[in-house]
């Protein structure tokens, strides 16, 4: 498998609005808009920082993914993202590896991206989500 880059780091926040007042106004970062998962209960906000971005997560629903996160541990990062080259073939890798996965395939994510998440019993604790973009 082959890892290129961090592509982005996933924190959980309750207001992307609230959010932004650090990551955008203070940290200066730039705001790059933000898009609805529907299937995945999240509105995402993407800053992107040089070669990698910060995505901000905030539920739509208290029965989300990203509002149970928050409701067990708090806000702050939820997961780290990995840019690879072929999620197919990395996924395929994993299985074999005996790597326990969320995701058993890629399903597509906030800008179109092609991701996949292990899982953090395979990790030591971390949500890994491994991303393809074109
Ligand atoms: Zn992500």
């Amino acid at each position: 498998m082959k890892v290129l880059k961090i592509d982005h780091l996933g924190i959980a926040v309750n207001s992307i609005d609230d959010g932004k007042k650090f990551w955008s106004d203070i940290l200066g970062l730039d705001f790059k808009g933000a898009e609805t998962v529907a299937e995945q209960k999240v509105t995402t906000a993407f800053f992107p920082v040089s070669e990698s971005e910060v995505e901000l997560l905030e539920s739509t629903s208290p029965d989300g993914p990203v509002a149970k996160y928050i409701e067990k541990k708090g806000t702050g990062i939820q997961h780290v993202a990995f840019r690879v080259e072929d999620i197919d073939a990395a996924l395929a890798e994993l299985k074999e590896k005996g790597i326990k996965l969320i995701d058993q395939e890629p399903r597509i994510g906030a800008g179109g991206a092609r991701i996949a998440f292990l899982h953090p019993k395979a990790t030591g604790g971390v949500l890994v989500e491994l991303c393809e973009r074109e």
